[in-house]
């Protein structure tokens, strides 16, 4: 299918001038994209606060049902959207089309949800009278999202924010500005069949740091939901802090794998390849530290390179491709200043080199490396957004929690054991310090059941499933006197 067609499934056409969007699996360039100008900020604060007047009102199970519809027509779409995240984004078909049934998955949820925004009574210590804690929609939501994740992490917070009763305004990544617009369409035809919805529900930014820091700063937006690096996350802390507003961060990680000795090297082997090498490194949740007993590294190891040396480097669009490209020049220099780093710091690597210039002049493709390291040092404790995993070694448990604890970043860990013993600790208190802890199972493709997002440098932010809904809302505490007396609570006296 030529690139143009994968476009015109969504009527996206180029603009002339703005925003390019180039792809990373050749480099050409796809379209232009109109770029929002800071002098439109103030119209579309205002536009999101003129629907969410409206659809704060709406009951939140009708509110589901424009989720429901979302959720149907990105059925509808899916193989679209899917090539359209493989071209933009880089990422390998599969995982294309697994990143939009992620954004149906969590409609299905908000769906759910939406009859479900359970507040709380509360047992008053005053006689004849009642208290209950109460969930109300909070305000225009403000997402700002990453290139590796172009579609989903619009949908994780859309589609919670919508059955709170929040309007959404959307900055995507200047990376990848068509799928935003291809969901915005998406989003258009659900709110058709819908009927009766507001206007700008769900309202789409396009443009770079500038007009994403203009949006930031505006008090129109009570809840920020920010996905992207630390950097990113702390500047934007500052600024929604400082106007009193709510941040969700969804940052950096710098995940690890635990393999012990009791652990089935053949599950652990096929964990280790999906998440280290899996959207060619470029996914928060990358497995970026692998921490090996010292007594199976050398079964492990061996049978790793071997693996690392079989996987098909090339276009993402094409079946039996495992991984792409990284997304642009600027990835693949990031990662070759940090495996030179990794050398000075006493590494030994093994791949990590561009590859299929001949075919792809334009674009960046590597061959994944795997780097020994002598112990955990400044690169390893940072997080490089490519396909590099440091191996160390352990000789205890506590040694390997340790050294997995010892990082900036808080997002995903997991240990390979079968030792019930290990398993528990490492998932206590004394464990894993992440917001994402797993066993036999690598630290990326979470679901969307559960609450999603990490410690420390991660943010602290939590989306997706569970109780994450509360942050998309404001709780109101409501007492009520049905007597006819005015008692005060703590016994206090104040009378006449
Ligand atoms: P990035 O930080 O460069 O950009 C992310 C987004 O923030 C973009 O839309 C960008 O325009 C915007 N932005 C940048 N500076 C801003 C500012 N000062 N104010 C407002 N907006 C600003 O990140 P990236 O390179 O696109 O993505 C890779 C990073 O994202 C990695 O660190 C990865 O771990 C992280 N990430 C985290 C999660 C998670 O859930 N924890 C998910 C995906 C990606």
């Amino acid at each position: 299918m030529q690139h143009s067609d994968i476009l015109s499934r969504f009527g996206l056409t180029s603009s002339g001038a703005g925003l390019t969007a180039r792809s990373p699996v050749d480099g050409a360039t796809l379209a232009t994209v109109a770029e929002t100008t800071p002098s439109q900020v103030s119209d579309i604060v205002a536009n999101a606060a003129r629907a969410f007047e409206a659809w704060r009102s709406v009951p939140a199970p009708r509110r589901g049902e424009l989720v429901r519809l979302l959720g149907e027509e990105l059925r509808a779409a899916k193989e679209d959207l899917g090539r359209l995240v493989s071209l933009e984004a880089g990422k390998i078909y599969q995982e294309g089309l697994g990143e939009v049934q992620e954004m149906i998955d969590i409609c299905d949820f908000a769906v759910g949800l939406s009859r479900q925004l359970y507040g709380l009574t509360i047992a008053s210590e005053r006689p004849g009278h009642s208290m209950r804690e109460t969930w109300h929609p909070a305000g225009p939501c403000l997402v700002i999202s990453a290139f590796n994740f172009p579609v989903a992490v619009w949908s994780w917070n859309a589609a919670l924010a919508l059955v709170c009763g929040d309007p959404v305004v959307w900055k995507p990544s200047e990376k990848t500005p068509l799928t935003a617009a291809a969901c915005q369409v998406i989003f258009d035809r659900a709110v058709a069949r819908f009927g009766d919805a507001p206007a700008n529900l769900s309202q789409l930014v396009q443009g770079g740091r500038e007009i994403g820091e203009a949006l930031v700063a505006h008090p129109g937006f009570p809840i920020v939901s920010a996905t992207g690096s630390t950097r990113m996350g702390r500047e934007v802390a500052k600024v929604v802090a400082e106007r009193f507003g709510r941040s969700i961060l969804e940052l950096g990680g710098n995940n690890a794998m635990i393999v012990a000795p009791s652990a089935d090297l053949d599950m652990a082997l096929r964990a280790i390849l999906f998440s280290a090498v899996g959207t060619c490194g470029q996914r928060c949740t990358t497995l970026r530290r692998l921490i090996v007993h010292r007594s199976v590294k050398d079964q492990l190891l061996p049978r790793l390179k071997a693996a690392y040396a079989s996987v098909p480097i090339g276009s993402p669009l094409e079946s039996g491709v495992l991984m792409g490209p990284l997304v642009d020049a600027d990835a693949f220099k990031a990662m070759q200043r940090a495996l030179e780093t990794a050398k000075a710091e006493g590494g030994t690597v093994t791949g990590g080199e561009r590859t299929l210039t001949d075919r792809f002049p334009d674009a960046y493709y590597v061959t994944p490396a795997i780097v020994e390291m002598p112990a955990q040092t400044d690169v390893v404790r940072h997080e490089t957004f490519a396909p590099i995993l440091y191996v160390l070694t352990y000789d205890t448990l506590e040694e390997a929690i340790a050294l997995q604890n010892a990082v900036p970043q808080g997002l995903s860990s997991c240990i390979f054991s079968t030792d019930v013993r290990e398993t528990e600790r490492f998932l206590s208190a004394a464990g894993s310090d992440c917001g994402i802890a797993n066993v036999n199972i690598g630290p990326s493709g979470a679901e969307i059941g559960g609450a999603f997002g990490g410690e420390k440098e991660t943010g602290g932010g939590r989306e997706s499933g569970s109780d994450s809904w509360k942050a998309y809302m404001r709780r109101q505490t409501a007492t009520v006197n049905y007597s006819s007396a005015l008692p005060l609570a703590q016994g206090i006296k104040f009378e006449l």
